[in-house]
């Protein structure tokens, strides 16, 4: 495998990072996870749009994040990859000494990048993964707005997950529904789909802004409620669904104990998976017609 680091692209054994780097010391950095196929990147310009966001909000510059296309097309090339997850993270740097002030002055951000291999289009688009999830209380701080590296309260309820026989962790905080430990949720309730808010008073820093989210809301077909999800009316749902860049959509069929709906994806989400398929048709046929030239 070969990898980016600061500008070079090296195989993964030689790139090395300082143990005085930020992001080992104290997880002090961002990440993106872009979803490749045929080596057009998957809402792109979100992911760009919300790494600068992210960048602006923990104040790490020296990246510029129009870039983030052209690398990870690098990267790709280099591993002759195609369709893909391409990773990304931006620790602050590393600095002399352990220290909580960072010496913004005198550090240049790390900027390390994988990519490796997921199933082509049309694999992803035969295939409707249905998964049994857990839920329980988000752990997270408030700010998960900011795509920042520091995941333990996800990794131990994913752990969690696994234990109990689940691949997906569903988190609330007291009566309403956040998101999944790495992932945004929506359900079909009284035959509309449903999702959390990003930025409403109440829950303001408490989801993440998905790329996935915003294309589902672009190819949903149907309408779509941002409101407040309460754990009653999940509990209740006739379907539950998880979308992320790497996941796309999945079907949830188990909460816990509970079988959701017929135990099968269902109507709303073979829909959204087929609406959301063909959107990403049209941004990988758009791609190569404006590489080609064509309209
Ligand atoms: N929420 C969390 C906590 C995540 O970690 C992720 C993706 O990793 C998402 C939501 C979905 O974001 P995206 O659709 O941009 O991958």
């Amino acid at each position: 495998m070969k990898v980016y680091l600061n500008g070079r692209i090296l195989d993964r054994d030689e790139a090395k990072v300082s143990v005085f780097d930020r992001g080992f010391l104290f997880g002090d950095g961002v990440y993106e996870t872009i979803r490749y196929f045929d080596g057009v990147g998957v809402m792109l310009n979100a992911h760009q749009r919300r790494l600068a966001r992210s960048m602006n909000l923990i104040e790490i510059s020296g990246f510029d994040v129009e870039e983030l296309g052209t690398l990870s097309e690098r990267l790709l090339d280099a591993n002759g990859l195609g369709d893909a997850g391409v990773y990304w993270q931006f620790t602050r740097g590393a600095e002399a000494m352990r220290s909580h002030s960072p010496q913004t002055d005198s550090m240049a951000p790390t900027v390390f990048g994988f990519a490796w291999e997921l199933p082509s289009f049309e694999t992803t688009r035969r295939t409707i993964v249905e998964a049994a999830a857990i839920l329980r209380p988000d752990l997270r701080w408030l700010r998960c707005d900011i795509k920042a590296v520091g995941l333990l309260p996800n990794i131990l309820v994913q752990m969690e997950a696994e234990r109990s026989g689940a691949v997906e962790a569903i988190l609330h905080r007291g009566d309403f529904i956040s998101e999944g430990a790495s992932s945004n949720v929506c359900v079909v309730s009284n035959g509309k789909l449903v999702t959390p808010p990003l930025n409403e008073e109440a829950t303001s820093g408490l989801i993440l802004a998905g790329t996935t989210r915003e294309l589902l809301f672009e190819c949903a077909g149907m309408p779509v409620e941002v409101r407040p999800l309460s754990v009653e009316e999940f509990s209740e749902a006739r379907e539950i669904i998880v979308a992320s860049s790497t996941k796309l959509l999945r079907a949830v069929v188990r909460v816990d104990d509970r079988v959701i709906g017929d135990g099968t994806a269902g109507p709303v989400c073979r829909l959204l998976h087929a609406g959301m398929m063909s959107a990403i048709e049209d941004q990988i046929r758009g791609d190569e017609s404006e590489a080609s030239g064509t309209d």
